[in-house]
């Protein structure tokens, strides 16, 4: 029989090209320069990802003297609120000094003062771990790296079925996003790095990419994992930001470690009490948001010392942005709204069970950044647990034999593919159907919630999932592959909606809060929710199990 889509071979396959993706695919050509290393990028890894193009800060740092990562653990765990495994956060955080250094030795910026010192600012519960960063180059910096060290990057690929051999992950299938064209990848380890589910609630400005995190991650790792067999955890976490209104873009501690002052709707100072997103975000449901920043009483010097972070590091496009609405720092206020809902490891809690190694429960998979759960690991997390990840997977390549690719499950997958393209006398575009999907998500996931709404959650997950074949029209290769990421949206909230019926209590302030159990159940509920995948795709089968300790 004659095939027509390519077959790559290579010791270390790396899904997701972003911040952890880059880390772990250096990090692998460090430990053996001669091992073939893959990454299946869905986007250009040159800007994909939550960096895009720099970052202001490196959240979790342990700068000797200091800080330590013992105090980092009693910290996050307080923010938290208890269901944190304490040994993979200790490993991240033990490793982040080195991390910065290294990073300082590929010339990222972390500027020093005149004692040569960094600038380590307080944003977590106890102690000072985020250090400042200067860097508009970031991603730019990593991707060379990547292909300088000889990385094979497929950009545009997106990953959409793990190979299995036995119980063994052995590769993945990946699809080009624009030609829709099947390349198969067979690996000895494969590491997920693709990010979380930054398009999940829709946000309040109606667009269905005018999110806070990378929009191109739709859950493709969890569901990925998910489907191979892995432990994932955390999906009740349902997590909302809060951020500039209309744009989502980040700002608040940029500003406010510099002397902004933060007001309530009726005016009230709370830039003293360390304002977590948590506690603002109940402030605006209690009704008296919106907050508000305001810098008009700060020298010309700071403004231009916050406005030079803004406009060149993060996200460049706030400078148009504030322009087009008027608002000059020196005179005018920004006005902070909540974000829409996402599901993210580095930010919140949600992803695939991974030990300190970075092996999930699958032999030959392995996950790191926002796919996995390190939790509120940041991009420290993304950047240790991807280092991690590729000494792991290099060491499980080195001690293992390829297996034959499995024809069978590629071909299978194809007749999927192909009955897929025949929906093209579908009625309903797909992107209304995605608006649909998140429009149901935010009136039955979102917090607050109760079991009335989760339950009807999981009723119109299930009936998208038949309508996404009923109805949805795939008329071009551009549809294909939104159809798999709406299908992966839709997975992610039949999987939060399961958490979040499972957890019978509130936490985490507004982001599990359930009207019909609205207290803290430290007695029964302090514990995470483990999900994993049943007999059927569609079983997801709920356990608990034991937070770990050091
Ligand atoms: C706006 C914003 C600001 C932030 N600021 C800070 C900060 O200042 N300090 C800090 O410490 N942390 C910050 N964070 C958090 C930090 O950036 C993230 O935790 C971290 O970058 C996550 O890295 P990742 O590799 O897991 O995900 P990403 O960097 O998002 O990478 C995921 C990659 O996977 C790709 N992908 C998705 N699905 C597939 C698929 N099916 N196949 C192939 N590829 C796929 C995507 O295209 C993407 O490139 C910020 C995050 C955001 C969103």
């Amino acid at each position: 029989m004659r095939y027509d889509y390519p077959v790559i071979d290579c010791d270390v396959l790396v899904i997701g090209g972003g911040s952890a993706g880059a880390m772990a695919a250096i990090r692998a050509k460090e430990m053996d320069p001669g091992q073939r290393v893959v990454v299946f990028e869905k986007g250009e890894i040159k800007y994909s990802g939550c960096i895009a193009r720099g970052m202001d800060a490196l959240n979790i740092v342990a700068v000797p003297g200091i800080s330590t990562p013992e105090l980092y653990v009693e910290s996050n765990g307080l923010a938290c609120e208890g269901i944190m495994d304490e040994p993979v956060n200790y490993r991240m955080c033990e490793r982040s000094w080195d991390l910065l250094k290294k990073l300082e030795s590929w010339d990222v910026c972390f500027p020093l003062d005149e004692q040569g010192q960094h600038e380590v600012l307080q944003v977590h519960p106890k102690g000072r771990f985020c250090v400042t960063m200067k860097e508009p180059e970031l991603k730019a910096i990593l991707s060379e790296r990547v292909l300088e060290s000889g990385v094979r990057v497929l950009n545009r690929t997106m990953a959409v079925e793990l190979l299995k051999n036995g119980g063994r992950v052995t590769g993945a299938i990946g699809m080009n996003v624009r030609t829709g064209e099947i390349i198969v990848c067979n690996a000895k380890a494969v590491i997920l790095t693709a990010g979380g589910t930054a398009r999940f609630g829709l946000p309040n400005n109606g667009y269905l990419y005018g999110v806070y995190d990378f929009p191109g991650n739709t859950g493709d790792g969890y569901c990925l994992a998910y489907k191979a067999g892995a432990e994932l955890s955390g999906f009740e976490y349902t997590l909302i930001y809060y951020i500039i209104k209309d744009i989502n873009a980040p700002l608040l501690y940029i500003t406010l470690t510099r002397g902004a002052n933060l007001l309530n709707a009726f005016g009230a100072h709370r830039e003293k009490e360390h304002p977590s997103i948590k506690s603002m975000l109940l402030e605006h449901h209690e009704g008296r948001g919106p907050m508000r920043i305001i810098m008009s009483h700060l020298p010309e010097r700071k403004i231009k010392e916050i406005e030079d972070i803004l406009f060149t590091t993060e996200r460049p496009v706030q400078e148009r942005f504030f322009k087009g609405r008027d608002v000059d720092f020196r005179s005018g206020e920004i006005e902070l709204w909540p974000t829409e809902c996402f599901l993210c490891g580095g930010h919140g809690m949600t992803g695939v069970r991974v030990n300190e190694k970075a092996e999930t429960a699958v032999p030959g998979l392995y996950a790191a950044g926002d796919t996995s759960l390190v939790a509120r690991g940041h991009l420290s997390g993304a950047f240790v647990f991807g280092e991690i990840s590729a000494e792991s997977a290099t060491e499980y390549a080195a001690r293992t034999e390829a297996v034959e690719l499995d024809r069978d499950q590629v071909s299978a997958f194809i007749m999927r593919r192909d009955s897929k393209l025949d929906q093209s006398g579908n009625p309903i575009p797909v992107e209304e159907f995605e608006y649909k999907v998140r429009r149901i998500i935010n009136d039955y996931i979102v917090p607050p919630k109760n079991e009335y709404k989760l339950n009807n959650a999981l009723w119109w997950m299930d009936r998208f999932r038949k309508e996404l074949v009923e109805l949805v029209r795939i008329g071009d290769v551009h549809d294909l592959f939104k159809a798999y990421e709406v299908e992966n949206i839709i997975q992610c909230a039949t999987m939060s909606a399961t958490a979040s019926k499972e957890r019978k209590e509130s936490r985490w302030g507004m982001w599990h809060f359930r009207h019909d159990y609205p207290d803290v159940n430290d007695r029964e509920w302090m514990k995470h929710i483990v999900l994993s995948r049943g007999e059927a795709l569609e079983d997801i089968k709920i356990s608990h199990k034991e937070i770990i300790k050091m």
